[in-house]
């Protein structure tokens, strides 16, 4: 049986050298695994002196990779049935975990090493997948050639003496892996887990869970997707933590206030007109607008709604002015940490006009909130006749706000 090819194009095969003093991966080699060849760029240059590299067109430092020799390399490479072509680039996709697990069902990977300042342009078609292993610049590929060829190398059948070892480790389910420790118990007055050495494999098990998950809230929060936080443990402690590392939160605001004779019609702190002289009804001056903003922000973050802030039994807030207390749940979220990201609102309302008042609006708003105009849309529909809105009962009014931790 032959073992998985690597087939690598480089100006510089002796760097590959490394691999035969690599532990693992060099009795991967021993034992026909992996076979790696590698294909000497220099042997297709051109001319007597086997150029391979030449002037950038248009000027600029340094040398480019020519395309014919990179190509006819290429060309000289006995593809397998299940083969992919790697470009090593720091333009590409940076490598993960799953990346190497998922070539590594194939039979044959091919390499392509840059040097230099890098490849003409028009091999760039030769590669399926261009890859980077980081976001800094090496002088050449076969640092990150090498690394691919390690990585893949021990997830191979056969590689590890133990294949128990690939399932916990880091970046397997984009977690960290746990903290680990052997012999002695005892290192410089610093002791080993209890819980390592009781023998309870259950709550070592549940306990390396707990450690994993901390680990990557602590070091790589990035990690964290929804999935595995869902099967993260349950403990009200990470889930706190959790929240603490969210960097969004989204709300959802709604008010509704009935239209009465013998008030004012404020919506966004604007005093408008209604033709039948109505205003709105409420505790407040009722100013839907600003009321659903407040109830978005408060459910961002899961502060409960406005009534818990400013109850209606409360006299202080008897005809409070809507924006005053909207810039008091600002100065709350903004003590929270979080900053305002946008906002979008829609009002319903039959009469009057709203649209002539929508700058206005925005206006009062971005002043309180302290935010660009841009960052509010505020959009106003009639209910088409139909419902509490439509039969001017009322005016209602939905937002959506986005949060950002600063
Ligand atoms: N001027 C190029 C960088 C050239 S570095 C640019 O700005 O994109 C020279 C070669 O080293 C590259 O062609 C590539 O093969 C290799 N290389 C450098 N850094 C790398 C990285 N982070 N990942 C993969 N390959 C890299």
């Amino acid at each position: 049986m032959s073992g998985f090819n690597f087939d690598v194009i480089t100006l510089f095969p002796k760097a590959f050298e490394l691999i035969n003093n690599l532990g693992v991966i060099t009795k991967a080699l021993d034992k026909n695994l992996i076979d790696v060849n590698l294909h000497d760029l220099r042997e297709y240059g051109e001319g007597s002196y086997r150029q391979v590299d030449d002037k950038p067109y248009g000027g600029g430092a340094g040398m480019v990779l020519k395309p014919e020799p990179i190509y006819k390399a290429y060309q000289s490479i006995r593809k397998l049935p299940k083969s992919r072509t790697l470009m090593m680039t720091p333009q590409g996709k940076v490598l993960k975990q799953k990346d190497l697990a998922r070539w590594s069902t194939l039979d044959q990977i091919i390499i392509i090493c840059g040097q230099y300042e890098g490849f003409d342009e028009r091999i760039r078609c030769l590669a399926d997948e261009e890859i980077s292993i980081g976001d800094y610049v090496l002088s050449g590929g076969e640092i990150p050639a090498i690394s691919i060829i390690n990585g893949l190398t021990r997830l191979l059948p056969g590689t590890l003496g133990d294949p128990d070892s690939l399932v916990d480790e880091s970046h397997n389910s984009s977690l960290l892996e746990y903290p680990q420790y052997t012999r002695p118990l005892t290192f410089k007055d610093m002791k080993v887990p209890d819980i390592l050495v009781s023998g309870n494999h259950e709550e070592i098990k549940s306990w390396r869970r707990q450690k994993s998950f901390e680990r990557t809230l602590e070091r790589r929060s990035d990690l964290i997707s929804n999935e595995n936080y869902k099967k993260s443990p349950q403990s009200k402690r990470i889930i706190k933590e959790y929240n603490q590392f969210m960097k969004f939160r989204i709300g959802n605001g709604y008010d509704i206030h009935r239209l009465i004779e013998n008030r004012d019609l404020i919506i966004g702190g604007v005093k408008l007109h209604h033709p039948e002289n109505l205003g709105l009804d409420g505790h407040s001056d009722a100013d839907v607008l600003s009321h659903s903003i407040m109830d978005a922000l408060l459910g961002a973050l899961s502060l409960g709604d406005i009534g818990k802030y400013f109850p209606p039994s409360d006299e202080k807030w008897k005809n409070a002015d809507s924006l005053f207390l909207l810039s008091k749940v600002i100065d709350l979220i903004r003590q929270d940490g979080w900053e305002i990201n946008n906002i979008d609102s829609v009002l319903v309302a039959e009469r009057p006009k709203i649209m002539p008042h929508i700058k206005l609006m925005k206006k009062n708003i971005s002043e309180i909130l302290n935010i660009h105009e841009n960052l509010i849309g505020i959009k106003a529909t009639t209910n088409e006749k139909l419902g509490p809105e439509g039969r001017e009962e009322g005016i209602s009014c939905h937002s959506v706000v986005l949060l950002e931790k600063k």
